[in-house]
């Protein structure tokens, strides 16, 4: 069980405290195109103000690769931020991220006030979890808070290297959501606990797989992954994707679900094409006897039903990666039925980042599901069962 120390634990009046947050949004010549990730991060930063603290924001933007470019300045996020809050984010230009100019703006602060520093990954030590800046990091502030989920899995200066040189480091609201259902409900969870895997390639999901068989009374495999299992059970699969490499782990896994009593769930029929388009010829086919030249690109409908109705019943589910290919309309059928059957039912649902978390908000269920992650790769990490470098380094309770 994760027990992290959180902002609800700490007293920052009058305090400065640096709080990570996940600003790494899409711009389209310096307009911010989608601002969910700032809207999210908006809770924690409203308390740290509400409560007078002296509130230095950072995150990074994209891969500048260690040196300033302007175009990925977090300038526009500082003025977006600041009528989202109602009050001035003041942004330190600085391309030292915390040199004169930093330094000069967090000195000048006044209870409750907010300053925005410029992308930490303008420094080349930040992906290496370098000393000296998570040193000129944790020189600006009393208190570290780290909000950013999607860059938990890493170890970076500005989430994991600066805690070695602050005394409080605490997890602000949306990193202790990711914690409440990633990681304590899927260690603990209400059962019957039904994970759904799909997308294209077992070997990405491997560990996901292996360590799910343990905690899961129902695990549904669809998607490009599927035709992998398919074939080591002797079916065809045309020209379905397929890793010949992991054709003994498919068998191994659905030996260890037999021994561990989990219900393993895999396609029976399979929608097929003759090319990887939307505008192919189709066809519905038993998946293991899909003819030469064509390829699964969806699931069918008979398997539609069967994974739909797994679902009904549970009181947790897990669902990362599509069913087929979802971008193209004729293929994401699948995708849409599993996504409804999520919505209807009574369980906790919880939405691993990435590709699932766009196909849920795509298909319109978004508000329907109790929880979307807001990070592809954090979120499989802690479904393999992980350690996460940003989560680890917060204070323990
Ligand atoms: P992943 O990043 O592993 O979750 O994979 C997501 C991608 O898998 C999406 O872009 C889907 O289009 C793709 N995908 C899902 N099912 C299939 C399939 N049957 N054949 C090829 N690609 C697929």
């Amino acid at each position: 069980m994760l027990n992290k120390k959180s902002v609800d634990d700490i007293n920052v009046k009058g305090k400065k405290v640096l709080c990570r947050c996940d600003f790494n949004v899409p711009l389209q010549d310096g307009k911010i195109t989608d601002e969910n990730r700032l809207v999210a991060a908006l809770p924690t930063i409203k308390k740290l103000i509400a409560d007078g603290g002296k509130v230095i924001l950072c995150s990074h933007l994209g891969k500048p690769k260690g040196e300033p470019k302007p175009e990925l300045s977090l300038a526009p996020v500082a003025v977006r931020l600041s009528e989202l809050l109602g009050q001035e984010v003041k942004f330190a230009a600085d391309p030292e991220v915390v040199g004169p100019n930093a330094k000069a703006a967090v000195e000048a602060m006044q209870d409750g006030d907010v300053v925005l520093l410029e992308n930490t990954r303008y420094r080349k030590e930040e992906t290496k979890n370098g000393e000296a800046f998570s040193k000129d990091l944790a020189s600006l502030c009393d208190v570290f808070v780290n909000d950013a989920f999607g860059t938990a899995h890493r170890a970076h200066c500005s989430n994991v290297g600066v805690t070695q040189y602050v005394d409080t480091a605490v997890v602000g609201y949306l990193m202790q959501k990711e914690i409440d259902f990633l990681g304590n409900a899927v260690n603990n969870p209400e059962r019957p606990f039904v994970a759904i895997l799909g997308g294209a390639k077992v070997s990405s999901k491997i560990s996901v797989i292996n360590n799910l068989l343990d905690k899961v009374d129902t695990l549904i495999i669809g998607g490009g992954m599927a035709y992998t299992f398919a074939k080591a059970q002797g079916g065809t699969i045309g020209k379905s994707l397929c890793e010949d490499d992991y054709l003994q782990y498919a068998l191994d896994m659905i030996e260890k679900a037999k021994e561990k009593g989990v219900k393993l769930l895999l396609p029976v029929d399979t929608k097929i094409g003759d090319d990887f388009s939307n505008d192919c010829n189709i066809q519905i086919v038993p998946t293991g006897a899909i003819p030469d030249g064509w390829e699964g690109l969806d699931i069918g409908p008979e398997t539609e039903k069967i994974f739909a109705d797994a679902v009904k019943d549970a009181k947790t589910v897990v669902w990362n990666g599509p069913m087929g290919c979802f971008e193209m309309p004729n293929f994401a059928h699948g995708t849409e039925t599993v996504a409804a059957a999520l919505a209807e039912t009574d369980a906790t649902t919880i939405i691993g980042g990435g590709d699932s978390a766009a196909a849920v908000n795509i298909l319109g269920y978004g508000d329907k599901m109790t929880h979307i992650s807001t990070g592809g790769g954090a979120s499989l990490e802690f479904l393999e069962g992980k350690e996460l470098p940003g989560v680890a380094a917060a204070n323990d309770k």
